[in-house]
């Protein structure tokens, strides 16, 4: 287990930023006696997949937010066509 540069907080393998202080750890404070390279290497694979998947979330995320914009869109078109309609042949 390694600790916090800033703090000394104890920190765990995956975490990218210090709970207790929340000054971020370098990729460099990764080389530890205490880790073989391999994992070291387990550990960088590991935030990278984290990133990516927060990535692909963010893009869906973004994506959802566009298809309900035009859902909404839709309808308020939908609707004024409708009391044009209305309005003309009532
Ligand atoms: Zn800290």
């Amino acid at each position: 287990m390694t600790k916090c540069l800033s703090c000394g907080h104890s920190r765990h393998d995956l975490e990218l930023n210090c709970p207790k202080c929340g000054s971020f750890y370098s990729v460099i404070d990764d080389i530890d006696d205490d880790f073989s390279p391999q994992v070291i290497e387990q550990n960088r694979a590991t935030r990278t997949l984290l990133t990516v998947k927060q990535s692909i979330e963010r893009v869906q995320q973004i994506g959802k937010i566009k298809i309900a914009e035009q859902k909404a869109r839709y309808i308020i078109i939908g609707t004024i066509i409708f009391l044009i309609v209305a309005v003309i042949f009532l």
